[in-house]
């Protein structure tokens, strides 16, 4: 069942979303070559409690923290480790949050000191993929030509886009109906309305398509070892029009700033 939301539920669902962004926004500052997943996990967590929230993934399904951060070949859900990130790197950072009973749950993957141009590239496609669906979030469309979108820019890329794993609704759970894949048909699945909530989510592989999960029970990484990358917005729909409660603009700011 798809849960439509109020306007003042929406707003509450803004505040969520925005901390996440202002999280990752904090942490776009710190990732460089020698910082540890586990000191970005541990920042995250003290911004996100001391500014009222619950981090959302802590604890979730037993997972162990509260930032899912995935090096490389990793897809999503990787768990936090102590192992220093390295120039060349591609890492995804995927944080949740709860606050007023709502959910925000965003992610953005970034480039840990200088990358090779190819990788560049697909972080630079995928993050697009990502507004590429967002464009198809009007009332009267459905999931499936949000999918469609996201696909066929990715595709046209020549990278693999993940089909295990998909985009949700979002609200008063981090995971609601309907699911929404990053892969599909125009005019396929659910109606969009007014007052819907989505958490949209490419990953897109460098190589292949296929992904495998690891022995942690977590991390999944692509099957054939190349780099994949991963953006996540939350979008209302709001006026039969994409509202997106979540922004990159703490991210790029702190990005700007580095460089
Ligand atoms: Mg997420
Ligand atoms: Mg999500």
């Amino acid at each position: 069942m798809i849960y439509i939301k109020t306007r003042e539920e929406i707003e509450l669902m803004r505040e969520s979303a925005l901390m996440v962004s202002r999280t990752l926004g904090i942490i776009a500052k710190e990732v460089k070559p020698g910082v540890t997943p586990k000191f970005l996990d541990k920042i995250a967590e003290e911004f996100i409690r001391d500014n009222g929230g619950v981090p959302a993934f802590k604890g979730y399904r037993g997972f162990p923290a509260t930032l899912c951060i995935s090096i490389n070949e990793a897809v999503v859900h990787g768990i936090p480790t102590d192992k220093a990130l390295s120039e060349g790197d591609i890492i995804s950072v995927d944080c949740g949050v709860k606050k007023n009973g709502f959910y925000g749950d965003h992610a953005y993957s970034f480039a840990v000191g200088v990358v090779k141009p190819e990788l560049q590239k697909l972080l630079e496609v995928t993050k697009e993929s990502l507004y590429k669906g967002i464009e198809q979030c009007i009332a009267g469309n459905r999931i499936g030509d949000i999918s469609f979108a996201v696909q066929n820019y990715a595709e046209k890329h020549g990278y693999g886009v993940v089909r295990e794993l998909v985009g949700h609704g979002l609200g008063k759970s981090l995971h609601e109906d309907p699911e929404v894949p990053n892969y599909g048909k125009r005019g396929d699945g659910p109606k969009i309305k007014d007052g819907m909530v989505f958490a949209i989510e490419p990953m897109i592989n460098l190589g292949k398509k296929n992904v495998k999960q690891l022995n942690d029970g977590w991390t999944i990484v692509t099957a054939d070892g190349l780099p994949s990358a991963h953006f996540e917005h939350d979008v209302a729909i709001v006026d039969g029009k994409p509202d997106i409660l979540s922004t990159f603009a703490y991210v790029e700011e702190a990005l700007k700033l580095k460089v």
